[in-house]
């Protein structure tokens, strides 16, 4: 899984799948009727994996499944499941259309960014999503509307229902090209300018604690740099553990338990991971 993770990280996947949306419903029936332990990816940029891999199969939702569908005359777009964020929001600048301007610069695809309500700059998937079509855990596709995706900081039903996204609709406002333009790059320049973006990562390793930043409280700790094994607190950016040089899952994990120890010594607030932990024997 090294190669399909921003963090480099993680052991092999029993099998590994890149279906079209074509495929998608009867390969799924198809691993739920043999009882195959299976796990849906996007451009596995929140997700760190064990360095035993994963059991059963890695269904990955990428190019094959990357349609961007938009209509100008309603403002809307729609995009599959595996369309990048960058895609989507591109194509929607061309068409003179605003309000994705904030995904622009995440890594990840438009189902891992309904699952994680991605957000940045002031912006987040909750505010632009009109619905999303899902494949159900009996097999069914349903129209979800955003009420009932119940989006809230980092968190969706996604992670509490078998819920797969395949698609979903957007709701843009019209706007100009050249400013909608303009602010993409200014965003693209301020997360050169503070993001460790030359070292493997999964961008925030945790969440942001009520009333703190976790990349002010581990600078405050004193762990800017820390390292374990090949893992380090980004010195460019406290908030991002990086995969300084050939990091495991396990210096990774280590990393994040010490420095969540630290800081609940110094501070008394517990950080917990925004990145999803997944794997074979982590934990
Ligand atoms: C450099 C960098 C910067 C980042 N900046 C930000 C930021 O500003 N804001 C932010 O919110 N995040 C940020 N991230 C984290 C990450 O990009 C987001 O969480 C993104 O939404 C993950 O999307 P993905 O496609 O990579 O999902 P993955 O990492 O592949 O998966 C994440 C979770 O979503 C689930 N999932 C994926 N696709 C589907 C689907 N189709 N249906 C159901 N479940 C699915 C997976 O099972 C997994 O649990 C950053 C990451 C990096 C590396």
């Amino acid at each position: 899984m090294k190669t399909h993770t921003t963090f480099r990280i993680g052991g092999p996947a029993d099998i590994y799948v890149e279906p079209s949306i074509y495929q998608m419903v009867p390969l799924i029936a198809y691993l739920r009727e043999i009882d195959a332990p299976f796990m849906v990816i996007g451009n596995g940029s929140n997700l760190l994996i064990s360095d035993d891999g994963i059991e059963g199969v890695v269904v990955a939702l990428g190019k094959a499944m990357s349609e961007i569908v938009i209509d100008e005359s309603t403002q809307t777009v729609v995009a599959a499941a595996g369309a990048m964020l960058s895609s989507v929001a591109n194509r929607a600048a061309e068409a003179g259309l605003t309000g994705l301007e904030f995904a622009s610069g995440i890594p990840g695809t438009i189902g891992g960014a309904i699952y994680m309500n991605a957000g940045a700059y002031g912006g987040e998937m909750k505010d632009v999503i009109v619905s999303a079509t899902i494949l159900e855990g009996n097999g069914e596709l349903k129209e979800i509307y955003v009420d009932d995706l119940d989006l809230s900081y980092r968190h969706s039903a996604l992670m509490e229902n078998e819920w797969i996204v395949i698609s979903a609709k957007l709701q843009l406002a019209a706007g100009n090209v050249d400013e909608i333009k303009a602010t993409i790059a200014d965003i693209r320049d301020k997360r050169i300018e503070k993001q460790p973006l030359n070292f493997p990562s999964a961008g925030s390793t945790f969440k942001r604690p009520e009333g703190y930043f976790a990349g002010k409280l581990i600078d405050d700790a004193g762990l800017r740099g820390y390292t374990v094994g090949g893992a380090q607190v980004s010195e460019k950016h406290c908030g991002f553990v990086i995969n300084k040089s050939d990091a495991t899952a396990s210096d990774v994990l280590q990393l994040m338990k010490n420095v969540d120890q630290i800081v609940y010594e110094k501070f008394g607030v517990h950080l917990t991971p925004e990145v999803r932990i997944i794997g074979r024997n982590i934990n």
